[in-house]
């Protein structure tokens, strides 16, 4: 009876100790799937292109995040050899060459660019005008030079600007210069346009966390970076490289900033920077940076040029359009005074900017 007794007791004991292992081996595999799950390897893939950095960071699968970083490269890579105009032979080069003599026929990923500049020429009331490119060249941003332009060589090459006087013919996706000097420019709104198109490949290769940074064009991801609840971006200050004057936390959000600093020639012994204003030909005075944050990418871009330009009336306009948006402009006064200005901005500001 006793042996009875015992042979079941062991009977059970050794029953329970096979199922505890079991539970435990059952418990360490879900423990590793949840950590391999949650902690995405961290993949950065860089490279340059449109004649700044690219900048990918995902936290993916490493062959998934590969693959997608691949697909952006070779998408990122076409589209610059498209519109660079460093590049003679690019059809935006071609385009600038001949559409004054014939009616420069576009490929479609050309006119589709072209139709959102024609677009944001109109919402901008013309603030941002990518036939700024006399001018441009003028200021010395595409051909080296040395001379501060007299007022009437402004007054030249502003007669070959207006995007409003490029006549262009949707049936045959043609378009037409009528002036001789005419010359379009992407310089302000690439990155963007490109940052959109490096999501969309992004996404449609599975990646849902990571940012994307194109030349300071940066976009956010949905998810979160591991262990974070947001993606934070500090606003970098114009007048001091390595302070900040606040930062934003971003999810599925872009953010791009155009700065007096970024691009700048001396001229004369005069410094000028390279943002234009299209109605006086000159580069725009008093305005440090731009930082605009909303969800798409090529509307942070135009957006940031635009407001350089044109100022707070256009960012309210904008702001009020474009759901999720918020700008923060930073002027300075002929005496050296800075003031910042922001319409439905998101984030902090160092305590000693004001507003
Ligand atoms: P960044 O290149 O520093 O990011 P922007 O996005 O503002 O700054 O782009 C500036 C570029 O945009 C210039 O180098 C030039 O190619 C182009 N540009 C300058 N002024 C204008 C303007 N008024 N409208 C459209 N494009 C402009
Ligand atoms: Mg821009």
């Amino acid at each position: 009876m006793i042996e009875s007794v015992k042979k079941r007791c062991t009977d059970l004991l050794s029953r329970a100790s096979i199922a505890v292992g079991v539970s435990l081996c059952i418990l360490l595999v879900l423990f590793l799937w949840t950590i391999t799950r949650k902690s995405p390897n961290l993949y950065v893939r860089e490279f340059t292109v449109f004649g700044t950095y690219a900048r990918l960071t995902f936290y993916a699968q490493e062959q998934q995040a590969e693959k997608a970083a691949d697909a952006i490269q070779e998408r990122l890579q076409e589209l610059n050899n498209r519109i660079n105009i460093f590049d003679d032979q690019s059809e935006l080069s071609q385009l600038n060459r001949t559409a004054h003599t014939t009616p420069f026929q576009c490929s479609e990923p050309l006119w589709t660019l072209l139709s959102v500049c024609r677009q944001a020429y109109e919402r901008t009331n013309g603030a941002f005008d990518i036939s700024v490119g006399p001018l441009l060249r003028l200021w010395g941003f595409h051909e080296k030079r040395d001379r501060y332009p007299a007022p009437q060589d402004v007054q030249q090459a502003l007669a070959a600007v207006g995007l409003n006087e490029v006549v262009f013919t949707p049936a045959e996706r043609s378009v037409r210069f009528t002036h001789p000097d005419s010359y379009l420019d992407f310089g302000g709104v690439a990155k963007g346009y490109g940052l959109d198109l490096a999501v969309r490949v992004a996404r449609k290769h599975g990646i849902e966390r990571g940012i994307i940074d194109l030349g300071g064009n940066v976009y956010c991801f949905p998810l979160p970076p591991p262990g974070k609840d947001v993606y934070t971006v500090a606003i970098r200050d114009p007048f001091h490289p390595n302070a900040f004057v606040g930062k934003v936390h971003l999810l599925d959000q872009c953010v791009a900033t155009s700065g007096n600093y970024e691009n700048k020639r001396t001229l004369n012994g005069r410094l000028v920077h390279h943002i234009i204003d299209p109605r006086t030909g000159y580069p725009v005075p008093h305005v440090a940076s731009v930082t605009v944050i909303t969800p798409q990418g090529v509307d942070s871009d135009i957006f940031a040029t635009a407001v350089f330009v044109a100022g707070m009336p256009l960012a309210k306009d904008l702001c009020r359009e474009t759901p999720r948006t918020g700008i923060l402009r930073i002027v300075q006064s002929d005496k050296g005074r800075t003031a910042i200005e922001t319409c439905n901005w998101p984030g902090s500001l160092a305590t000693n900017c004001k507003r």
